[in-house]
């Protein structure tokens, strides 16, 4: 029978929840166990597809098409578990099938409360996961202990245990020890009351993880496991890490995290394994290049709008032994100030996906530069989009040319919605999401890349290269590199006579891990090393002025 490890979060919110969870999945696999990981959100949208990147960051799309939370991208980039629309769900869902059923006449005529049917519906979506093949189920509860609209998930943990016995599940609490400089010491209060807070509703954690900014005294490690009612072996120190994220699951290690969740739920393991992590660490260390990116995109400000996208590029900087160096850039600041004076200095440029009019004139300016100046493009569903209707204004004479997602009425609508898009009004999962596979041309980059012919990568998008121009580009020197098997999509186009620009209309960033780049990543950033190297070359052949000859004044 599979354990469950749950995982909650006290004091504040953005204590990295997820990737704790990702680090402990990552981690048990390691010690040789089969791990399925879940995140469950308390909010009431029915997935995190319709909401925007500036409030709850990217969107990450599975396999199965799930629109879900960012903190399943950890999950994948940390392990190899699995992963499904059963991985994530929120108290939107579990009402959605609660009232589905209630209207069906599921219930026979009981009065449908919160406790038991809500509560049973939430642990029926927990413990699906826990099928037969399976050593480990770790759920991450989201929000914070103290959220009203958290309690029913608790309620349903807590109930869990009942169920199938305490010693099957383990209870983790992510906490934060905050340093108050004008006291010169780390405060302890604030954990105590968000342990006190869960053992009102019948949760005792077994485990707290400590986030804090410095290393955490004996003392104030007996003190809290003291007031918390945990062994003080059980208090984990998970201190800030600055130079990477992926440093957690070693720090963990450090602490010895893995030996007690494997001792609390007493199961026997192989000895933890994590070389080829540590290894990839000294490589992100020791980079020979350095290389400087620049994401045009709309939702720049907000950190987590292009999670994966920028998880890709440190994933193939590893790969090519190079820093990737990222300058994230507002699509509107090049409309303002011009592709020159923001892009000038770049060794590559990538335009993410997105949705709507805003910044589009910016990433078509951005895309413009890197072509004329043969700076490496890498264009991402909406960077494809961008790229098409670039090219057919400034180089096949398509005036007004558009996407109609921006322009319903433009003459020329070199990207347009599928037929059976069109009667379109719920905007939930409507998209085409999801693993497609793509055809690709013998010889080309992309082909080059993936080493491949035949390749899947996850969508997520309405609009599409409208195919009626497509012997009119490719006369141009746009050639398709990649289609839907039966032709019929366009999935890859490239440029001819430019050192690398390639763009995909799905999502590679989502299936990019530290220990395996993706092979268009990859590829991009090794052609932004070449044109880095090729410019320093350049450079040191400059002549100089020699030191006797006088400078002559502006
Ligand atoms: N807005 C575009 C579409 O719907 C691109 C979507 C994206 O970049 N994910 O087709």
């Amino acid at each position: 029978m599979a354990k469950h490890i749950f995982v909650t979060g006290g004091v504040v919110s953005s204590l990295g929840k997820g990737l704790t969870c990702a680090s402990i999945g990552m981690l048990l696999e390691q010690r040789g166990l089969r791990v399925r990981l879940q995140k469950v959100d308390p909010y009431i949208n029915v997935d995190p597809g319709t909401m925007s990147p500036f409030q709850h960051g990217e969107v990450f799309v599975l396999d199965d098409g799930a629109e879900t939370d960012l903190d399943l991208g950890h999950y994948e980039r940390f392990t190899n578990a699995p992963l499904t629309r059963d991985c994530n769900f929120t108290t939107g869902r579990i009402y959605q099938s609660v009232i589905q059923k209630e209207r069906k006449g599921d219930y026979l005529g009981k009065t449908v409360q919160v406790i038991p049917h809500v509560t049973d519906e939430i642990k029926n979506s927990i413990k699906k996961l826990a099928a037969d093949d399976v050593d480990v189920v770790i759920t991450e509860i989201g929000g914070t202990v103290g959220d009203i609209e958290g309690l029913p998930f608790l309620e349903a943990i807590r109930q869990i245990a009942l169920d199938i016995g305490k010693a099957n599940v383990l209870y983790i609490h992510l906490t934060l020890i905050p340093y108050l400089k004008a006291a010169g010491e780390m405060k302890t209060k604030p954990t105590q009351h968000s342990v006190e807070r869960l053992r009102q509703i019948g949760i005792q954690p077994d485990i707290l993880i400590c986030r804090t900014e410095r290393a955490i005294a004996k003392d104030d490690i007996d003190k809290i496991a003291l007031f918390c009612n945990v062994e003080p072996r059980a208090v984990i120190e998970e201190r800030d890490k600055e130079f990477s994220i992926y440093e957690v699951p070693v720090s963990l290690v450090d602490h010895n995290l893995d030996q007690l969740i494997v001792d609390k739920l007493g199961m026997k393991t192989k000895p933890l394994d994590i070389d080829a992590w540590r290894d990839m660490l000294v490589r992100m260390r020791n980079p020979a290049h350095e290389v400087t990116v620049g994401v045009v995109g709309k939702y720049i400000k907000h950190n987590d709008a292009y999670k994966s996208i920028y998880e890709a590029l440190d994933h193939a900087g590893i790969a090519e032994s190079s820093r990737v160096v990222v300058r994230k850039i507002e699509a509107e600041e090049i409309e303002r100030e011009g592709a020159e004076r923001i892009l000038s200095g770049l060794d590559g440029v990538l335009v993410p996906g997105g949705f709507d009019y805003r910044g589009s004139a910016g990433k078509i300016d951005a895309i413009r530069y890197a072509r004329e100046r043969k700076v490496p493009f890498f264009g991402i569903c909406l960077g494809l989009q961008c790229a098409v209707i670039e090219f057919a204004r400034n180089i096949c004479g398509l005036k007004d040319a558009n996407s109609t997602e921006f322009d319903r009425n433009t003459p020329y609508p070199v990207v347009c919605m599928l037929d059976e898009q069109f009667s379109i009004t719920d905007k939930g999962g409507t998209m085409r999401l999801g693993s497609y596979e793509t055809s690709l041309t013998e010889g080309s980059l992309a082909h080059q890349a993936y080493k491949s012919l035949r390749i899947a990568e996850r969508h997520r998008h309405r609009f599409e290269f409208n195919n009626q121009y497509r012997s009119q580009f490719e006369a141009n020197g746009l050639v398709v590199t990649g289609t839907s098997p039966n032709g019929k999509l366009v999935e890859v186009i490239e440029l001819r006579n430019h050192p690398w620009f390639l763009a995909v209309q799905c999502h590679p960033e989502f299936k990019s891990k530290p220990t395996r780049a993706h092979p268009l990543f990859d590829s991009f950033i090794h052609a932004c090393v070449q044109k880095r190297e090729v410019k320093k070359k350049a450079d040191s052949q400059r002549p100089r002025l020699a030191p006797s000859q006088p400078v002559a004044s502006a």
